[in-house]
C-alpha cells in the first residue's frame, strides 16, 4: 500500500481544499468540484503507480472534459486565460481565478506541468493525434506564446474599457477561443508531426507554468549510477526533455508533463 501514498496524498490535498473552500465561500459546488477533481487525480495517480497504460488518458478525459463541458459549456464559465483576466480585473474570486491559482500558478510549485499532462482539455484532444513523438528539432518560434499572452490581456482590457466585459461576452469568447485553439493545435501537430507543438510554441499559459514548474517538488529524478546509457528515455519523451541530467537546468526542464513515458521504458530503473 505504501506505493500508493502519492495517490492518497493528492486526493487528500484536493479534498482538504474542497472542504476549506466550501466553508469559506459557503458553496456546496466548490465542495463537489474539488472533491471530484481530487478523486479523478488520486485514481489516476494510483493507476499510474500500478503501471496501467491508460492511467493518464483516464485523468485527461475525466478532468479535461469535466472542465470543458461542465464548467465551460454548461455552467458558462470562461476557463481560458481571458476568463482569468476577467475575474482578476473584476476583483472576484471566481472559477477562472481559482482554477489558475491552483492549476497554473501556485500548484506547479508542487506538481510542475502536471496540468498539461493530465487535465488540459486542449492537450486531451491533441494527444489523440498520431504524432506522439516529435520528429525533428525544435522550431525557433516559442516567442509566439508571448504574443498570444499579450493579446489575450489586451483583449480583456479593451472589453473592460468598452464596457463589454460581461459574463455572456466572456462565454462567447470561451467558445471562440477553444475552437481557435483546437484548429491551430491540430494544424500545427500535422504540420510539425508533433502532437504537442501547440504546447511548445503557442500556449500562453506556459508563461505562468514554466517559471513555477522550475521549482516543482514533483519531478523526474535521474540516477546516473544506475543508467546504462541506452537512450530509450530520450526517444520516448514528447517534450524533448534532457531527462538524463538530474539538474533543474536540464534542457526543456520546465516542459516535463510528468507523462512517465521515460520511467516506463527505462530498463535500469534509473528514472523515478
Ligand atoms: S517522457 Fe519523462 S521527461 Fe519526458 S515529459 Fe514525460 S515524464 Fe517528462
Ligand atoms: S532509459 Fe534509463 S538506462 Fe536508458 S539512458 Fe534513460 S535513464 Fe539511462
Amino acid at each position: 500500500m505504501k506505493k500508493y501514498r502519492t495517490a492518497f496524498l493528492l486526493f487528500l490535498v484536493f479534498e482538504t481544499l474542497a472542504v476549506v473552500l466550501w466553508q469559506l465561500k459557503d458553496s456546496l459546488f466548490l465542495l463537489f468540484n474539488f472533491s471530484y477533481i481530487g478523486v479523478c487525480l488520486g485514481l489516476g495517480s494510483a493507476l499510474t503507480t500500478a503501471r496501467k497504460r491508460f492511467a493518464r488518458l483516464f485523468v485527461q478525459l475525466t478532468v479535461g472534459s469535466y472542465i470543458l463541458v461542465f464548467l465551460g459549456l454548461i455552467c458558462h464559465e470562461n476557463m481560458q486565460i481571458e476568463g482569468f483576466w476577467f475575474y482578476l480585473f473584476s476583483g472576484v474570486v471566481g472559477a477562472g481565478t481559482l482554477h489558475y491559482a491552483i492549476a497554473k500558478i501556485f500548484g506547479p510549485l508542487f506538481f510542475g506541468r502536471g496540468w498539461c499532462g493530465y487535465a488540459c482539455w486542449t492537450a486531451m484532444i491533441l494527444d489523440l493525434l498520431p504524432y506522439k513523438l516529435p520528429q525533428g528539432p525544435r522550431k525557433r518560434i516559442g516567442y509566439i506564446r508571448y504574443i498570444v499572452f499579450a493579446l489575450s490581456l489586451i483583449l480583456v482590457v479593451v472589453l473592460f474599457l468598452m464596457g463589454e466585459a460581461t459574463p455572456s461576452v466572456m462565454f462567447r469568447l470561451f467558445i471562440f477561443g477553444n475552437i481557435v485553439y483546437y484548429v491551430v493545435g491540430i494544424a500545427l501537430a500535422i504540420a510539425f508531426h508533433d502532437n504537442r507543438a501547440f504546447c511548445k510554441y503557442i500556449c500562453p499559459i506556459t508563461i505562468f507554468l514554466k517559471p513555477m514548474s522550475y521549482y516543482s517538488l514533483l519531478r523526474i529524478r535521474y540516477d546516473k549510477d544506475k543508467c546504462i546509457r541506452c537512450g530509450k528515455c530520450l526517444e520516448v519523451c514528447p517534450m524533448d526533455v534532457e531527462v538524463t541530467n538530474d539538474s533543474r537546468n536540464r534542457q526543456n526542464a520546465t516542459e516535463c508533463i510528468l507523462c512517465h513515458n521515460c520511467t516506463r521504458v527505462c530498463p535500469a530503473k534509473a528514472l523515478k
